[in-house]
């Protein structure tokens, strides 16, 4: 192991220097291509984040409580490519590969600690599909899906500057923008770049037409992270170090910390629980003859028995429930212990499988995580 770690550095030095450093006691070293090298990063003991974590430096906030529990699915984007000479590598051969995962590894330590129950894609430097990836994340039923780039221009080494990214409009999944949203925010206070863009919540269709494969496939509330731009010579360099990867990582946790703080909204389809509706089903409803569903609504709060949570935190105004995106009528209740939304089927529904969407933001104006409900009409 030590030995490995003698290499890596020798590498980065090798790579630094532009020249090749002889190990004692044997011949030359062969010369290594910086552009089909592997462990680019400065080599840095494996509890170099846990060392740190609730040190002045990088402090857990009170408010960071509330991502106990929460599933956090990470990403590090690539991986398993050293092979493609110079493919996703910075000027001097540093892999973006690399300081993805290592800003996954610490952001997964920081969130540990806060009790958060994290999964990463990848442990090592292989790849994965992203249809994979996807599914990971899908099946366990991940709460929040965080993917985790840097970013690269072409003829333009002094572009350096954070962006956020989410799929398809802004109308496709609400909850995505909030956590892209408090993504750059923590990006934006503490890795600190001087250079800015103007909106940094970008679409992944402005890139591609059906957007970004890990985005499309992903079915949990999820966000793609471009921190910085490795073609930028000095951001690669600090790229490389662990404490900068750190840093990153730190302003991660604290916009995830901020997210959850704020109250992560959910809904939950009590009746009929397993989503089965029968046309000939008697409504709870004395006026209504349409069969009826029955939301409970989490706004993420209540539970946390603060003072005035018997107040209502739902915004009113922001619920809808849709299928096939036509907006349906819906009776909203809060007694104070529990919010419910009835919803009485059109007649015009056909029998068969629907997809109800369920929309509501929580006093934060955070939305519903997963606000997509498979019903079945019989
Ligand atoms: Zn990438």
């Amino acid at each position: 192991m030590r030995n490995v770690i003698w290499l890596t550095v020798a590498t980065g030095l090798s790579g630094m220097l532009g020249g090749c450093q002889s190990p004692p006691g044997r011949g030359p070293a062969p010369a290594v291509d910086p552009q089909l090298s592997i462990n680019t990063l400065i080599a840095a003991p494996e509890d170099f984040a846990r060392q740190r974590i609730g040190s002045d430096d990088y402090p857990i906030p009170p408010y960071a409580e509330f991502l106990a529990g929460v599933k956090i699915c990470l990403d590090p984007g690539h991986g398993g490519d050293a092979h493609k000479r110079g493919y996703k590598r910075g000027p001097t051969g540093v892999r973006e590969a690399e300081m993805n995962l290592r800003v996954a590894q610490y952001l997964r330590d920081l969130l540990a600690v806060a009790g958060a129950d994290v999964r990463l894609t990848r442990e090592v430097d292989v790849d994965f599909s992203l249809a994979e990836r996807a599914t990971l994340a899908n099946e366990w039923g991940a709460d929040l899906f965080v993917s985790l780039h840097h970013n690269a221009i072409n003829n333009k080494p002094q572009v350096n500057r954070t962006s956020v990214w989410y799929h398809n409009d802004v109308d496709y999944r609400p909850a995505n923008l909030d956590l892209a949203r408090y993504l750059y925010g923590g990006l934006c206070d503490y890795l600190a770049l001087p250079q800015i863009t103007g909106v940094p919540l970008k679409s992944d269709q402005l890139m591609y037409d059906s957007g970004f494969g890990i985005l499309r496939h992903v079915r949990v509330t999820a966000a793609l992270c471009e921190s910085s731009f490795f073609t930028n010579p000095q951001e690669e360099q600090r790229l490389r170090d662990p404490a900068y990867n750190l840093q990153e990582a730190y302003g991660l946790f604290i916009g995830l910390a901020k997210y959850a703080a704020a109250g992560l909204p959910r809904a939950h389809l009590i009746e009929p629980a397993d989503g089965v509706v029968f046309s000939s089903h008697i409504p709870t409803s004395e006026e209504a003859g349409h069969p009826t569903l029955v939301f409970e609504l989490d706004d993420g709060l209540r539970s946390r028995k603060s003072w005035g949570c018997e107040r209502q935190m739902v915004l009113s105004d922001s619920i809808a429930v849709r299928i096939a995106g036509v907006e349906l009528p819906f009776e909203f209740s809060d007694d104070g212990e529990c919010c419910r939304l009835t919803i009485a089927l059109p007649d015009s529904l056909q029998p068969g499988e629907h997809s109800v969407e369920v929309q509501f933001q929580n006093m934060f104006k955070n939305s519903v995580l997963n606000p997509h409900f498979v019903i079945e009409l019989r």
